[in-house]
This record gives structure tokens, sequence and C-alpha cells, in this order.
């Protein structure tokens, strides 16, 4: 046994993090890893998360299993953070999941069992995760050029043509919002164009929300989702609570169906919690119970609210400062893009060879496509950062 298998290639954004932490130069920066980091570094916990987890402390009686649905409270609570309470909650079915990726997992599962022969269109470049999963399935994947070159936002044409060049009941793998790694998203104009399309075309939108909160506001974050929803007859959507409760450790998420009717829709979700028992059996119930503690809650929820705003609000300010320092640097507005971008990525345009001058030379760590984590960024680390790149990009 074994001796056919071969050492996979390693993750290339889990890889620098034992190596940024044996790094012992006082002047490193890690814009790698995809989590918020406030200005002393840390990435924290969420007040109400705290209270939260002493009221569950102090007052939960057993630990005994839930289900491999989860617990529904919280899905009615996150059904109504993604798409509202004017959404065709009727159609919506949820089950919880183990975070994000979980959900994406039964979601994949989901679509090889009802359409193994779907091909889905999924955006280049894109989270690295989401081919793994898709490929894991058997399903095949069809990528198109996200960005456009010259401007880098997202070329809404190159999309259309994918979606036209597709089959009815082919799915289109979608970022809601803040997408990773670009931070290049669809404008409003955009998604309803979209819409209208899909409707047009019968491709089923799949849409990945890690990030709601991050890039507008939870509200404006959710618009792609909630317009598709209100459109669409099927949709499937992955929701993750790690980055915007801040408990990325503790496996939470939502894998949701939107079907043509309220039958289909339940069917659909029967058969994600077959998926479920099949892979790991029960999400894990922590994560899930603070949620719900949360939005339970007026005071709890409001100040979830504000500390997830001025997380927020702190990347946007991150982000015009970095895009002033390189102004001032560069002498030009090339980089202005980053104010546009969305959450907490962007990428810098720089060659991997750049990226690892940048890592053996400053010690600044960033995946080798470019991306960079903004809230990695101190703004006392701006000037450094910024004449850094541009001695890299100057003398290659
Ligand atoms: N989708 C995207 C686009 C992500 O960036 C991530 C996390 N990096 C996930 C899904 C998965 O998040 P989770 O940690 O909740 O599994």
């Amino acid at each position: 046994m074994f001796h056919s298998l071969s050492m996979p290639e390693p993750d290339k954004i889990l890889a620098l993090m034992p190596i940024f932490r044996r790094d012992e130069r006082p002047n490193k920066i890690d814009l790698g890893v995809g989590v918020y980091r406030d200005a002393s570094g840390i990435t924290p916990v969420f007040r109400a998360v705290t209270e939260a987890e002493s009221r569950i402390l102090a007052e939960q009686t057993t630990k005994t299993y839930v289900g491999p649905a989860g617990d529904q409270l919280f899905c009615e609570l996150m059904t109504k953070l993604v798409f509202s309470d004017h959404g065709p909650l009727e159609r919506i079915s949820a089950i919880q999941t183990p975070g994000g990726a979980g959900a994406l997992t039964v979601l994949c599962g989901l679509i090889a069992k009802t359409a193994p022969n779907a091909t889905v269109l999924v955006p280049d470049p894109s989270w690295v995760n989401h081919l793994s999963i898709l490929e894991d399935f058997g399903l095949t994947a069809q990528r198109w050029s996200y960005l456009d070159k010259a401007t880098g936002a997202a070329d809404f044409e190159a999309m259309r043509r994918a979606v036209l060049s597709a089959r009815a009941g082919d799915v289109i793998l979608l970022h809601g919002c803040c997408h990773n790694p670009s931070g290049a998203d669809l404008t409003r104009e955009q998604w309803r164009d979209l819409g209208s399309l899909l409707v047009e075309t019968g491709v089923v939108p799949f849409v990945d929300l890690a990030y709601q909160g991050f890039g507008d506001g939870l509200e404006d974050d959710a618009f792609g989702v909630r317009h598709l929803a209100a459109t669409v007859p099927n949709m499937l959507v992955a929701s993750s609570c790690s980055k915007n409760f801040g408990i990325y450790r503790e496996r939470t998420g939502v894998a949701f169906v939107l079907g043509r009717t309220q039958e289909l829709s339940k069917i659909a979700q029967a058969n994600m919690v077959v998926r479920a028992r099949i892979g790991y059996s029960m999400p894990p119930d922590h994560g899930a119970r603070i949620v719900s503690t949360i939005l339970q809650d007026d005071h709890l929820a409001s100040d979830w609210r504000s500390e997830l705003e001025e997380m927020r609000s702190t990347i946007v300010g991150l982000r015009q400062a970095l895009a002033q320092a390189f102004r001032l640097r560069s002498q030009s507005e090339r980089y202005d893009f980053l104010i546009g971008n969305k959450g907490m990525f962007s990428q810098l345009g720089v060659m991997p060879q750049q990226v690892e001058r940048l890592r053996s030379e400053f010690a600044i760590y960033m995946v080798e496509d470019g991306r960079i984590n903004i809230a990695g960024l101190h703004p006392d680390k701006i000037a450094h950062f910024v004449d850094a790149v541009t001695h890299v990009i100057r003398s290659s």
C-alpha cells in the first residue's frame, strides 16, 4: 500500500506560513495567507464572538450529536444574512457545513450526482481550491479569462462569451464579492446583465460568498447573490463564516441550493445531507452556535456588525494609503486599481521570480501569483513595501 503515491505539490499559500515563521528578519511582512490582521498584526477574536462563547459555555448542557444538516436555527439566520428577508426563501434550502470549503465540497458533490456531465466554468484566476475540489469529483472545469489585462477589472465580455458558449445545465462558478485573488468584482449593472444571460442560456450560477462584509458592506456585498436568487430558477451558493465572524478555525459555513420549486429544493437538500453523511457525518457545532447566538441577539449582532465594519474600513484605508504611496513613488496612476478592488486581496502584477526576490531580499511574503493580502500591511510598513516592489520591478 501507498507505494503508488507520490508527494503532492505543497499548497502554495499554506507552504509560506512555516517559512515566514522561521524568518528572523525584523522587518518581515506577511501578505500571504488570507486572514484579516489588525494594526498589531493579530487576527482578533470579535468581541461578540467572545461574549457568545462565554454564554455558550455557561448555558450549554449537552454536546450530543446535532445531525448531518447541522443546526436548523443557524441555517435560517444565515439564509436571511445572505439572501435578506425578501429573497425567494421558500425555494432556498441550506445545510451547515465545515467552513466555506466544506460547502463547496458538498455542492460539487451534488453537481457530480445530479449533472455529472456538466461543464463548470471557472474564472481564471480563482481560489486554487476551486479547481482541486471540482476535479476531485471528476467534474470538467473550463476556465475563462476573468481579468481585463489592460484595466485589471473583471472582463465582462469574456464572461459573456464563456456563458454563451456553454450548454444549458452547465454551471458557472462566481465569486459573490471580493474576488480571490484579484479583488476585481462585477458592478451591479454587470450582475444584472449576467442574470439575464443566465436565464437566457440556462447556465446555472454557483456562487462562492466567502467575504461578505469585507468589500462594500454586508448588504452591498450580497447584491450579486440576491439579484441572481430573484432572477434565475436554480442556483448553488457556498457561504463562509470564517472571515466575517473571524472564526476561521471553527469551520463554519453553509451550502445553499435554490430550486425551481420548493419540492426540488428540498430534494436537493436531502441529497446534500447524504453527501455530508458520507463525507464527515456532521459539521462541527461550536462555530455555528457562536454565529446563531450573535445573530439572534440585537446587541451582539449590532456590535458584530460594527466591528466588521471597522475591519472593512481599515482595509479601505490601507488600500488608499498604498495606492497613494505607489502614486508618489511611480509618478503614475498605475496602481490606482488598488482603490477600486474589493476585500483583502489584490494582485500586484509581479512575476513569480520578482515574488521570490521580494521574499529573499526584503522579507516580504506574498503568493507566487502576486496576490497580496492588504490587511497584512501595517501603515508604517507601506513605504518600505512600495520601495521594495518598485526596486524589484525596476531591476528585473
Ligand atoms: N472561497 C474562497 C474564495 C476563499 O478564499 C476561501 C478561504 N480562503 C474559502 C472559500 C474557504 O473558506 P473556509 O475557510 O470557510 O473554508
